[in-house]
């Protein structure tokens, strides 16, 4: 969305207006707040607003999904695939995967503690109403990670969110990979029906991840 900026008559520098409406952008973020971000960052000492520019840069460089598990992670060279510190902690369970729709409900369960397996990201849910169907999710990659011959799935907790399409895609889910040999178990309930994995506090999250039961 482009603001206007409403300032009474005074005309504010171009480059001022255009980091607001960037700025605007963020969730959040309104009109006003834009704007005074904006100047703060132009009346800030230097470094800050340098130091801010050159890390946004460095992220979209470096920080992407890991190419295993869909979570955030850090390459060591600029476009190389990432790996993220699930994945590469040797002392997780590989037999155990737990599918997640986004990346936050993915951290809203490492800070419950109770996962001790590896995640899968979604990345989306099924949604007839946003016309997401089955293909639109990425089934074929979740197949071959249950099947990877060195470190073969044996349970799948589904942990996506307690809402019509959270569950449309838990029973997807246990329909297309229960055929492979895999358990497929869904956390238990205890987050509000519509609730967001993300806002459960992490005993309720903890509890429900460890009464989790067969799909
Ligand atoms: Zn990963």
């Amino acid at each position: 969305m482009a603001y206007r900026f409403r300032t009474g008559g005074a005309d504010l520098p171009s480059r001022l207006t255009r980091v607001a409406q960037l700025l605007g952008r963020l969730p959040g973020v309104g009109e006003k707040t834009a704007m005074r971000f904006a100047l703060f960052l132009a009346t800030v000492d230097e470094s800050t607003a340098r130091d801010m520019g050159a890390e946004v840069g460095a992220l979209r460089d470096y920080v992407r999904p890991c190419h295993l598990c869909g979570n955030i992670a850090e390459s060591e060279a600029p476009g190389e695939p990432a790996m993220c510190t699930v994945c590469s902690d040797t002392r997780r369970d590989s037999s155990l995967l737990c599918v997640v729709a986004r990346v936050q409900d993915l951290l809203a369960i490492e800070r419950s503690g109770a996962m001790r397996g590896r995640y899968f990201v979604l990345g989306k849910l099924l949604s007839p109403l946003e016309g997401i169907s089955a293909d639109d999710l990425p089934l074929g990659q979740l197949r071959a990670k249950i099947r990877d011959p060195e470190a073969p799935v044996k349970e799948i907790l589904v942990a996506t969110p307690p809402s019509v399409d959270g569950e449309a895609t838990a029973l997807l889910l246990a329909r297309e990979l229960t055929p492979l040999g895999v358990r497929v178990t869904r956390i238990a309930s205890g987050i509000p029906h519509g609730g967001d994995l993300e806002y459960a506090d992490q005993v309720t999250l903890g509890r429900a991840i460890e009464g989790r039961k067969n799909l």
